[in-house]
């Protein structure tokens, strides 16, 4: 049956085909209970949801709400929460920057970061001095050792270098920690930017070009020369995409891990000195390293040996200006979100400065501000409610487990007990961040954001030789986020994320199930995506499946990524169905998953109260209401060329065309678009 929405009903019982009674007239409709108020009121219910779900669960809302100016995408879900955890935050910390000594030397650090980012005269006062050490350094470069060293060093304090670098747990040996390094180099999204096929792409390369230059002007160099500074940072970065290995290639861990000591990688590009490049980075202690495309690194020498050293400074020079640019003077930063805020995401104006000054401190003293945040916007119960519905989401899990064909019983039981071996993080973590090796000064913006952003790399550069620290979280929380660390086996979900409209205590099950109990059971499926499945339940990359069921696996796989690269946006790019891949899995698991755990809870029995709408319904209603989205066209393009994740209509309409829970709760027969002939299952 199709359902109606409530003021359908009422226009029905308005209109009654039958002779109107003439006794009393009919009693009035009793109101939908406030808790779906919201809900109802973002649906547009003529569109037929078995045609366009999106549309039927958001048409509304995405009719009435328009793409803020300083947004280059705006969510339900997602945004109104950052908007109301940065007005939380901002109580906290502006009391903070009032009064730094009110409290402990935390306190100092968050007031003190606040303060000197708000001070717009002062930062307008120092103009682009504060870069000056940095382009004095990359001044002194004289060869590829030093550009390799210089740049190592500045990577240190946040300047994009050719390489990235980051420390976690090794895929053999997920106790201990490793550096890893990944191809890096590129200012743009992808290296799809530096190729582009249409003559919009070809605008943003033109504009790309222009914006280096005036960014060299405004650091001091002289504008013939800027010019010509600008054409060869945008071939050498062209080089470098071009060396580039596909980021879909790299999902896969068994061909991105490639472990090799000092001398390996000595002998890997024996031309680029990376053993000063470490050292310059501070991490002159890894003694294992694993590499992600060494076939790309090898292109990099080629690339990197070839280029004239003065081309090498002028990059580094370009990195080290955007580095710095959102704490430096008005000219350098409107420079810089002309390029990459407007013209490459869409967004027409900046934040407000506090919005912008909260998110540094986000960034320098993350953990001081969620602690505080925590005691404000996470009340006492809000953990254990949560942590009951990621049991039954677990539960859940395990019980679909026999009614997929695809797996055989002995897979099955490693799938149960990595499951079993599944731990969880909720809300904050249990001990919080030292900060007493950081120093915030009452004075000077940018050198501040240099001295969080140094203590963080330090931090991370210090784990090497040691064991993984199992307590640590990846997110701070206040952060509108969730993630799964496969070599953890590990979920979390920050105190940030469990709040309405994704979660809220006095929700009926229907709703929390299918917003935040869908979020649940995503990053509980990445577990067992095209990645997570490659590592067991104790973080170890390691082939724990059949080869068969792998075979299978693979199959059902294949028919996700045919079905997300079906898809495409407006403008007629399609979604790369194998970059998206592990996404797509995860919200494929994580919806079906959550309807189990839902119909297991008593309130799925429960009338929902609004008229022509079934609990079943309102789940999934509920959950294609965490995706409605606005965006600007660039934005939507940046997301299908760079990001793992789809574009939201399709993290809505691609899972429910595969579920057939879906196609019976809101009766689609088959061949509507919404169930369509060659619908997929994986969990
Ligand atoms: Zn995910």
């Amino acid at each position: 049956m199709r359902p109606t929405l409530p003021v359908t009903v009422f226009l029905l019982s308005c209109a009654p085909k039958a002779a109107p009674p003439v006794e009393a007239p009919p009693a009035p409709p009793a109101p939908p209970p406030a808790w779906s108020t919201d809900l109802l009121s973002s649906m547009d219910g003529s569109v037929d949801p078995c045609d366009d779900f999106y549309q039927y669960a958001c048409g509304t809302w995405l009719k009435e709400t328009p793409l803020p100016a300083d947004k280059p995408a705006w969510g339900r879900s997602f945004s109104t929460i950052r908007e109301k955890n940065l007005a939380t935050l901002r109580t906290i910390v502006e009391s903070s920057a009032a009064n730094p000594a009110a409290k402990d030397a935390d306190w100092q650090k968050m007031g003190d970061t606040y303060k000197t980012c708000m001070d717009e005269p002062a930062v307008e006062a120092a103009g682009v001095a504060p870069l000056k050490p940095w382009l004095g350094e990359i001044d002194k470069i004289k060869d590829v050792k030093g550009f390799m060293r210089t740049s190592g060093k500045l990577s240190a304090s946040g300047v994009r270098s050719v390489v990235d670098a980051w420390v976690e747990g090794d895929f053999k040996d997920p106790s201990r920690n490793t550096l890893y390094l990944g191809e890096g180099g590129l200012s743009l999204p992808d290296k799809d930017y530096y190729v582009p096929t249409d003559d919009k792409g070809k605008a943003t390369l033109a504009a790309f070009e222009a914006h280096i230059a005036r960014s060299l002007v405004l650091a001091g160099t002289p504008e013939p020369q800027a010019k010509a500074d600008a054409t060869a940072v945008l071939a050498f970065e062209t080089k470098l995409a071009d060396a580039w290995t596909p980021k879909a290639e790299l999902r896969d861990p068994v061909k991105s891990y490639n472990r090799v000591d000092r001398a390996g990688l000595v002998k890997l590009t024996p031309k680029l000195d990376w053993i000063g490049w470490l050292d310059g980075a501070g991490a002159g202690k890894a003694q294992e390293i694993s590499v992600d495309a060494p076939a790309t690194f090898q292109k990099f020498q080629t690339v990197i040996m070839g280029t004239p050293i003065a081309h090498l400074r002028a990059w580094l020079r370009f990195q080290a200006i955007h580095a710095m640019a959102p704490s430096l003077n008005k000219a350098v930063f409107d420079e810089d979100f002309g390029f990459f805020q407007a013209a490459l995401l869409g967004r027409k104006q900046p934040e407000d400065r506090w919005k912008r000054c909260l998110g540094t401190v986000n960034t320098v003293v993350g953990e001081v501000a969620g602690r505080y945040y925590v005691e404000a916007a996470f009340p006492g119960e809000s953990k254990a409610v949560a942590s009951g519905m990621l049991d039954d989401i677990q539960k859940a899990f395990v019980t679909g487990l026999p009614n997929l064909a695809w797996m055989d019983d002995q897979t099955r039981e490693r799938a149960r007990e990595k499951s079993a071996k599944m731990s969880k993080k909720i809300g904050y973590p249990d001990a919080w961040r030292d900060y007493s090796g950081l120093t915030i000064a009452p004075a000077g913006f940018a050198g501040n954001v240099v001295a969080g952003t140094e203590f963080e790399h330090k931090r991370n550069m210090a784990k090497l030789g040691k064991p993984v620290d199992r307590g640590e979280w990846y997110m701070t929380p206040q952060a509108v986020n969730a993630y799964y660390n496969p070599l953890n086996n590990e979920f979390a979900y920050p105190a940030g994320i469990l709040q309405a409209p994704f979660f809220d205590r006095t929700f009926p099950s229907a709703r929390n199930y299918g917003a935040i109990g869908a979020v649940m059971g995503h990053e509980l499926s990445h577990g067992f995506d095209d990645q997570g499945r490659k590592f067991d339940g104790d973080g170890k990359l390691s082939e724990w499946w059949a080869p068969e069921v792998s075979a299978r696996f693979e199959t059902q796989a294949a028919c996700v990524k045919a079905q997300f690269d079906n898809f495409a946006i407006a403008d007629g790019t399609h979604v790369k169905g194998d970059l998206t891949l592990g996404e797509n899995i995860g919200d494929l698991g994580g919806v079906r998953t959550a309807y189990r755990a839902f119909r297991s809870t008593s309130g799925a029995a429960e009338p929902s109260g609004i008229a022509g709408m079934t609990m079943d319904q309102v789940f999934f209603v509920a959950y294609a209401q965490n995706w409605c989205t606005v965006s600007s066209p660039e934005y939507e393009k940046m997301i299908v060329a760079s990001n793992p994740h789809s574009p939201n209509q399709f993290r809505v309409t691609g899972p429910l065309q595969n579920l057939p829970e879906f196609h019976t709760t809101f009766n689609c027969q088959a061949g509507a678009k919404m169930r369509p002939a060659n619908a997929c299952e994986v969990w």
